[in-house]
């Protein structure tokens, strides 16, 4: 056995919930542990131990990310009315996610990670699409009212200083009808953008972002106005300098335009538009399993995850004594990355070795035909395509690694 790879500052290390729990630990054990010596500050995020300490672990998480940078973080489940019921709950707490992000301020960056045998949906995507998406107000964060009958909705802004009041009408209603209210602030707007020139400048890529500001001439407006100071202000040179580009297009026009792609740029959506677009790329690229997700905090902050959730069906099914064959690629890659981050901010170039000798090893298993349940959907069909129990893949993985050190 080669001697340990140092890690000199700690991660923080958020564990989770259900099936991604049993995953987390797995891949710890067996892929991690034993070949670093790496220090985390722990915190269980499981719904159990938020419940005990009213959430409070989930904030504390947050700070010790503000203190050493950088974390990683495991799928936690978001408690609905079952779930309290389900694990007891005092109350139907927040979303973990939520709750890093509104202390971290930050957006989220996913990418697909690519193998040979699995081909996008679209076949002219060559390189990985990177999406991030605005996650702050807009229709998240809104008011509605449901119009009853015959009046006046209007849109009122009341300054705290005591000035008179701005007020626009939006519709005189004659009949029943919906209206809707939401806001963003310049400064969440301006962290969003300063996250994405930092990500795609990271990462070597063009930035693509996109709003409606030919129908939206004040509020998809504001964005763009936002984007361009941005870019003017801070960025320009720099991408210049590293031959890389932003463009600003219509959303319509960047939907378009992505379908024929080649891929590899980032493209930086608002609140909705994201949340929609990384469904379809997720799908579009195979499993939510072959997905990675980081959370870029405009003060430095980076926090790791998968993109998928708990993965619960699996997990009943685990407790119910039954093997599964669940793809833990996204919680591997989440830890990659963060090992990844770790070694650029400390300078220690043999941990990322590591961390890419791991992910060149999970990719080689798949592309030799080893894989789980649900790439076995989307890969190209091959005689020696396996399919494998969840443990066995992480077994192989290792078998490959072992043979890189
Ligand atoms: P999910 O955990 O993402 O799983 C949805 C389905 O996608 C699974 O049933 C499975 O399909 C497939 N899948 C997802 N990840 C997979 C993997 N690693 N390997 C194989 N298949 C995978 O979403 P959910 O079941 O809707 O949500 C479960 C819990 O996760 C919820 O309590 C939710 O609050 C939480 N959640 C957490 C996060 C987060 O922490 N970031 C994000 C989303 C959801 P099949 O069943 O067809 O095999
Ligand atoms: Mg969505």
């Amino acid at each position: 056995m080669t001697e340990k790879v140092k890690v000199k500052t700690p991660i923080v290390e958020m564990d989770g919930d259900e099936m991604t729990r049993i995953m987390w630990q797995m891949i710890k054990d067996k892929l991690f542990l034993p070949y670093l010596d790496l220090k985390t500050e722990y915190y269980d995020l499981g719904l159990k131990k938020r419940n005990e300490t009213d959430d409070r672990i989930t904030i504390d998480a947050a700070h010790a990310i503000m203190k050493y940078r950088v974390g990683v973080k495991c799928a936690t489940i978001t408690p609905n009315a079952d779930r309290v019921e389900e694990y007891g709950l005092k109350k139907q707490w927040n979303s973990p996610n939520g709750t890093i992000r509104g202390i971290l301020d930050g957006t989220v960056f996913r990418a697909p990670i690519l193998v040979k045998n699995i081909h996008p949906f679209v076949k002219t995507w060559k390189r990985p699409m990177h999406i991030g998406r605005h996650a702050c107000g807009d229709v998240y964060e809104n008011q509605e009212i449901k119009v009853p009958g015959p009046g006046t909705g209007e849109l009122v802004f009341t300054p705290r200083d005591g000035g008179e009041p701005i007020r626009k009408v939006i519709k005189e209603f004659e009949s029943p009808g919906i209206v809707q209210g939401i806001y963003n602030t310049a400064s969440s707007i301006r962290s969003f953008a300063t996250s994405c020139f930092t990500y795609a400048m990271d990462q070597k890529i063009d930035l693509w972002f996109s709003t409606k500001d030919t129908v939206s001439k004040i509020y998809d407006a504001e964005f763009r106005k936002i984007f361009d100071e941005e870019y003017e202000a801070n960025w320009k040179d720099k991408f210049e300098e590293a031959g890389i580009e932003y463009f600003y297009t219509l959303i319509d026009d960047a939907v378009a335009r992505i379908i024929k792609s080649e891929g590899g740029m980032l493209w930086a959506c608002k609140n909705y538009d994201g949340d929609v677009m990384s469904d379809m790329l997720a799908s579009a690229n195979g499993s939510l399993a072959m997905m990675t997700s980081v959370l870029v905090s405009p003060h430095g902050y980076f926090e790791y995850e998968a993109a998928h959730g708990t993965v619960q069906r699996h997990y009943y099914k685990h407790l119910a004594g039954e093997k599964t064959s669940t793809n833990s690629m996204a919680l591997i890659f989440a830890w990659t990355g963060c090992l990844k981050k770790r070694a650029e901010l400390d300078g220690t170039p043999e941990v990322a070795e590591f961390a890419r000798k791991i992910e060149d090893a999970a990719l080689e298993t798949i592309e030799s035909g080893i894989m789980t349940g649900d790439l076995m959907l989307v890969a190209d069909p091959d005689p020696k395509n396996r399919r494998v129990y969840t443990e066995d893949f992480i077994d192989c993985i290792r078998q490959n690694l072992e043979k890189k050190l």
